[in-house]
């Protein structure tokens, strides 16, 4: 009996790898030795040769309730044949209103209002515009500039990557936005390696943001954007004080404070955002990721009463902000965000990491003997070793760390030399436990 055609042409497919560009991959080595996962259930993959991997990264840091996870999966399929697509503009459907209240409801006042994207480049450089366009319509038009951080990650817009600092993403790319600053990144090895939690030392690095005001005059200044913890970059935990003095200096200024929350954002500190647990409140928060755990590409930004106001205080009839994408508030990422919550608060999600936190500290840092290690960093349920690169092969180690994890059953990611690890929430202790288990053999065997 011939295969069903679905099947037969997925086979094809596969057999054919040259199609697909794949995104920051080396695509010429991925394709001589490719790595497929064919299904995922809670905290596994499946392989296409029939391994269980377990997660280690929550997918791309996103898979934050687990893996088709009931409610998410009910949720789309009926979601799927009840309203496929609304427009996005001048129309409403009533789960993007739901989903709308019901995260404002989550996050502290006064950051009451959510505009809705479909990724986390797509939310940056939503915030960027949002804050760009407040200062005009408060009439502080001359206020242009936007500060980002060195080694930042802001997705891959042209705005991201302009307030972004990690070198490889910016140099292929020409000029990008101009009248943008970069305060240093706050990692301080020789004062701060292996240090678990937060870093005791590096709270002035928030004085760069003086330099800049000095330099350009704050009336030319919009916005500063922060990753609370820096986590594509290699995971960088902020030094204790560092993002209050943020906070009061941008206060003092008129400048907008935005937290890029797309991978802190929904409980991968222990609180269900950063500005929960580091109590500081900035004026936009930037989400995408655990929103809809991954399921459907969604991304939401949040802004403050006061920057809402601002733009409703036009003539009704008009457009306040001529901003939007064919797929914002999509009905789809709406019903799978909204079985995502509903999956987070039955299970006490969004606090777990705050539990389990204190096994996952002690089991990362337990990795701090294994041959090659020269850093370990974590907070709630994210953590990252590094690794000493090999001279003149740079990324070298940490990949082959990567590869080796693959065939020993966890999923890692690496950056540079870096390992980065950030489970779904639902991982157990027995999980930690394999997960460093395996990684302490796979570093104990790598070169
Ligand atoms: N901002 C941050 C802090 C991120 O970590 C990421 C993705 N890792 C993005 C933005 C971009 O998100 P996306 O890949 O969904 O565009």
């Amino acid at each position: 009996m011939s295969a069903p055609a679905s099947a037969a042409s997925s086979q094809a497919a596969t057999n054919n790898l040259e199609a697909f560009w794949m995104p920051f991959t080396a695509n010429r080595q991925f394709k001589q030795a490719p790595r497929m996962f064919v299904s995922a259930k809670d905290m596994h993959y499946t392989t296409s040769d029939g391994r269980q991997v377990l997660d280690g990264t929550a997918g791309l840091w996103c898979c934050n309730a687990g893996h088709s996870r009931p409610k998410v999966v009910e949720a789309v399929q009926q979601q799927v044949a009840q309203l496929d697509y609304a427009p996005a503009f001048q129309m409403g459907h009533p789960k993007a209103f739901e989903l709308a209240a019901r995260l404002a409801a989550m996050m502290p006042s006064p950051l009451d209002h959510v505009f809705f994207t479909n990724s986390g480049s797509e939310s940056v450089d939503t915030a960027l515009k949002i804050a760009l366009a407040y200062q005009r319509a408060i009439g502080q038009g001359t206020r242009t500039r936007l500060i980002g951080r060195e080694r930042g990650y802001h997705g891959v817009g042209f705005g991201g990557i302009s307030v972004g600092g990690i070198v490889n993403n910016r140099k292929h790319f020409g000029s990008m936005l101009t009248g943008v600053d970069h305060m240093r990144h706050t990692h301080d090895p020789d004062r701060n390696a292996f240090s678990r939690g937060m870093p005791e030392s590096g709270a002035e690095y928030a004085e760069d943001l003086i330099r800049i005001i000095q330099l350009h005059d704050p009336s030319t200044i919009a916005a500063v954007i922060v990753e609370p913890v820096a986590g594509s970059t290699g995971v960088l935990i902020p030094p204790k004080g560092y993002l209050e003095r943020l906070r009061e200096i941008c206060t003092q200024h008129g400048i907008l404070l935005i937290f890029d929350e797309v991978i802190t954002g929904f409980g991968r500190l222990g609180s269900p955002f950063a500005v929960d647990h580091f109590g500081v409140t900035p004026d936009l928060v930037t989400t995408a990721k655990g929103l809809t755990s991954g399921v459907v590409p969604m991304g939401a930004v949040f802004c403050t009463s006061d920057i809402y106001q601002a733009f409703m205080d036009g003539p009704a009839h008009m457009i306040e902000l001529f901003h939007g994408y064919t797929y914002s508030a999509h009905p789809v990422a709406c019903a799978a965000a909204l079985g995502t919550l509903d999956t987070y608060e039955d299970e006490g999600l969004l606090t777990r990491a705050a539990d389990l936190a204190g096994y996952w500290e002690d089991g990362l840092h337990s990795l701090k003997d294994c041959p090659n290690v020269i850093d370990i960093r974590n907070l709630g349920l994210i953590g990252a070793v590094e690794l000493d690169p090999i001279a003149g092969e740079p990324t070298k180690r940490a990949f082959s760390a990567f590869l080796k994890s693959y065939d020993d059953g966890i999923l890692i990611r690496t950056t540079g030399d870096i390992i980065a690890l950030s489970p779904p929430l639902i991982i157990t202790k027995g999980q930690i436990d394999e997960l460093f288990g395996k990684l302490r053999t796979v570093l104990e065997t790598i070169d």
